[in-house]
Formats: structure tokens, sequence, C-alpha cells
């Protein structure tokens, strides 16, 4: 006999950032009966494959080009100090670890049930969950959240099975002496950055020119030309017919770029981030009727509803543009503030989030890039402040050493509300932040200037151009 099903008010589908942020507010603080299902380890794509690996193992990659830099103040520190990956992906693994149980406290002490295993929906009230260990259990619930994010996009090019995606660059157990990553966003050139500068030969593919495409144009010039200057192989106009087998356990990648037809040989790993897709597919959505788009992504209003009274979705598998954890988390607390706490209209504010991307050097940005703004608001209307220098930190190193720092305000209006602002350079993630707040306060250029600069810095640049 099947079992009896089990009630809850709110069910969550999927314990990412998203999910458990929502979860917790509504039982830890609005004491709504919540079941929260998972079927792989809590803490979805940030904690276990993406920000949280990536960053310690950018802080790795940093460590590497400190080490390269000290000579040239003095110290007389081997350049190529040797660089255990083993070692290090073992104790990441072991962090990420600790953090899945971090995770797993965070529901009990907030009195959230948790199952784990696959959900797929009976009807829009009843969802069956494939336990682990082969039972089906039904849950009905008055309130359905759908938050299971995304996954890798997959590729289409013959002996695709070959290669690997982010997930992949995790499991890695040694840093691969030659590479070909493909891609052109955020993941292909984090990636690309953190192999150089821990010393791989990194072969990058892009399809056109220049990579990080959706930023300002400056960024794009920008980042491209250091990504050369700091010896990646860029690939362009490029794309892949075939990935096989080559000698011993390498791999082997037939292509075509903008110089012709070539083959990669002796290739460690082939890596694509070339987008991520929804994770949908084990959902049965068709027994609810939620509406998707083209790309499978969940249409939702800016309140994370769907077009089904009493479901909702938010974080990657939704329509709204933005994969990134602080703004699921964001939009979970606030869905949960406005169904469980009573907060009539709370929603998450999808304008001026800040973005940043982990490159080398690091790149942010927020708000409107120059030409959407000149789309908007009209060329008279818009007025653009740059400022390109030698940060002081390479004052020390030799000129090809030296690595580039660029910023750029958008203004808009006569009173030049900055409606962007792109930075790349050293620690543009830490002065992003507090940028962002200003700019979502809606700062004026005047405002910027009317802060005094902090002497000697980088981002003193943005308060003082001319
Ligand atoms: P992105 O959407 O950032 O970039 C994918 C890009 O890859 C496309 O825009 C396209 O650029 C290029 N591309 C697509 N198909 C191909 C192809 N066949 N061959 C070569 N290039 C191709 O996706 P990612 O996978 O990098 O990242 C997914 C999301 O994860 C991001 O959008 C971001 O929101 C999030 N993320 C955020 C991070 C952060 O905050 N630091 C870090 C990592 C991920 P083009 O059109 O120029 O070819």
């Amino acid at each position: 006999m099947a079992p009896t099903p089990k009630e809850c008010d709110f069910l969550v589908l999927g314990i990412g950032s998203g999910g458990l942020a929502a979860a917790r507010r509504a039982s830890g603080q609005y004491k709504v009966k919540t079941i929260a299902i998972e079927n792989a380890r809590l803490g979805g794509t940030c904690v276990n494959v993406g920000c949280v690996p990536k960053k310690v193992t950018y802080n790795a990659a940093a460590i590497a080009e400190t080490i390269k830099h000290a000579k040239a103040y003095g110290f007389s520190v081997k350049e190529t100090a040797p660089f255990d990956w083993t070692l290090f992906k073992h104790k990441r693994d072991a962090y990420v670890k600790r953090l899945n149980g971090i995770y797993e406290k965070n529901l009990n002490n907030d009195g959230i049930e948790y199952v784990h295993g696959t959900a797929s929906f009976v009807d829009t009230n009843t969802v069956k969950v494939a336990m682990d260990d082969g039972t089906a259990q039904e849950i009905k619930a008055k309130k359905i959240l759908i938050a299971v994010g995304g996954r890798p996009a997959s590729v289409g090019v013959e002996g695709e099975e070959l290669a690997i995606n982010s997930d992949g660059f995790f499991d890695m157990e040694t840093l691969p002496k030659k590479i070909a990553v493909v891609g052109a966003g955020y993941i292909a050139i984090e990636m690309a950055g953190m192999l150089n500068a821990l010393g791989s030969e990194v072969h990058l593919f892009i399809r056109h020119d220049k990579f990080l495409r959706t930023f300002d144009p400056l960024v794009q010039d920008k980042i491209t030309a250091e990504y050369e200057r700091q010896g990646i192989i860029i690939h362009k106009q490029s794309s892949q017919s075939k990935i096989e087998k080559g000698n011993g356990s390498t791999k082997r990648l037939h292509y075509k770029d903008s110089n012709g037809e070539g083959v990669l040989d002796d290739l460690d790993e082939v890596l694509f981030a070339i987008g991520r897709t929804p994770e949908l597919d084990k959902l049965n959505l068709d027994a609810t009727g939620v509406k998707t788009n083209d790309k499978k992504h969940i249409i939702t209003d800016d309140y994370q509803n769907t077009n089904v009274d009493n479901i909702f979705a938010l974080g990657d598998v939704c329509d709204r543009g933005f994969e990134l954890t602080p703004v699921a988390i964001a939009a979970g607390r606030k869905l949960s503030d406005r169904i469980f706490g009573g907060k009539e209209g709370a929603k998450l504010d999808y304008s001026n989030i800040p973005s940043v991307v982990f490159s080398h050097p690091e790149v942010g940005s927020i708000g409107m890039t120059e030409p959407e703004a000149r789309e908007k608001y009209g060329d008279e209307n818009v007025k653009i402040y740059t400022s390109s220098f030698t940060a002081m930190y390479y004052s020390m190193m030799e000129p090809e050493e030296k690595g580039p720092t660029s910023y750029k305000l958008v203004c808009a209006g006569k009173e030049e509300k900055v409606v962007g602002m792109h930075i790349l350079g050293e620690d543009s993630s830490e002065i992003l932040q507090g940028f962002g707040v200003a700019i979502k306060m809606g700062a004026t250029k005047k405002d910027f200037d009317s802060c005094v600069a902090i002497h000697p810095t980088s981002a003193e640049e943005l308060v003082t151009m001319k």
C-alpha cells in the first residue's frame, strides 16, 4: 500500500541558496509548515560546483600571481613554486562538505522537514518524490516553490562525452597541463584565467572576436587584450567539429577559427562553459500548466509568481536574466515575506544588480552599458567618464608585467545621474559593492565627486574623474 501523502503549507523544490532562503524565512520566521526536497548535495550550484569552490580556486590562482609578482618587490621566491592541485582539491572538497553540513543544520534549526529524493509534479498541489531507497512518497502542499536551479548546457559536438563542463572542472584530480576552454561568459573566462595563472597552457575558444560580450565595450576590449597579454591562446571566430581520444589519456579537438581549420592535440581536458539550462526535465511540469519561455526558463512576474496561482519560481530556473546566488536569496526572502509574512507588495527590485566576473583581473558591472544608455536616453543626454591607468601595485614591475585598470561611469540627464559603472582591475569585486549602494540610491556624478578620495587606491579614480 502506498504511504499516506505528507501534507504541508509550503513545499520547496530544490535546496540551493534561493530555496533555502525562502524555506528558512517561511518556517523559521513565520512558522509555516515547510518541507524541502533536494536530490543532490545541499547548497545547490553555488556551494557545490559554483561560487564557493570557484572563489577558493580563484584565491589559489591569485596567490600564484602574487608569487610571480613578488620578485619585482625584492623577494627571492621561485616563480615556479610547485602547486599541489590534488592536495588543494581535496581540501576544497572537505570545505564544501562542511558547508553541506551547515545547510542541513540550518534546515533543522528552522524546523524544515528535509526529504532527499527527486520530485515530480502529480498536479498543482501534489508532488511525488522518488526516494533514494527506491520507494515513492507523495507530498501535498498549499504553496509550492520551484527553485531547482540549472545545469551546464549541452554542447552538440561529436565526441562531447569526452569533454567536461564546469562540474567536471571541480572534479579534476590534477592540474591540466594543456586545456581547451570553450565559451565566452562568466564561467569560461573565470576558469580560463584561473588555470592560466596556475600554470596550464590554456586555449580559449570564442565564437566572436571578444568575450564577455554582454558587458560594456570597454570591459570587452580590455579583458580580451589582457588575456592575450597573459599568454592565453585565444581562438577567435571559432567552432568545434569533433573531440576524440588522443595519445594516452589525452584528447584531440578539431576546430575552425579565424586562421582556418585546425587540430589541437595532447589536451588533458576539453572544457565547455557555454551557458546553463534550467533543471526542469524530471519535474513533470506539464502536470501543472506552468508556462516556460523558448529557452525553457519558467516565466515569472516581478513577484516570482508563475501563471499558476499557488506555484512560484525563483533563481536559475526563471526568466529574470540574473543567474546569481544573492539574487535568488533575496528573491526567496521577499517571496516568503509576501506570501507568509503579510508584507504585501514585497518583491526583489531587479534593477541595478551589481555583478562581478572573477577574471584576471576582476571585472565588475552595475546598471546600463554605454550602448544601452545611449539607446535609452539618446546620445545628447549621455555623458561618459573613463579612466585607464596603471595601478600603483604594478609600479615595481617591468612594463610587460603590468596589468590594466580601466573604469567607466555612464551618466544620464542634466543632473548626470550615474546609470552605469563598469570597472576592470584588481579588487573590482570589493570596490563595486560599496559603489553599488550609491548607484542604487540614485547617486549623481556630483555625489561621486563630493566624496573625498582615499589615497593611494585605485578606487579613488572613481571619485575624481574628469
Ligand atoms: P554565460 O551566459 O555567462 O555565457 C555563455 C556564453 O558562451 C554565451 O553568452 C556565448 O557568448 C558563449 N557561447 C554560447 N554557445 C557557445 C558555443 N557553442 N561555443 C562557444 N561559445 C559559446 O554562461 P556561463 O555558462 O558562463 O555562466 C552561466 C551563468 O552563471 C552566468 O550567466 C552567470 O549569471 C552565472 N555565473 C556567475 C558568476 C559570477 O557571478 N561571478 C560566475 C559563474 C557563473 P558569445 O555570444 O559571445 O559567443
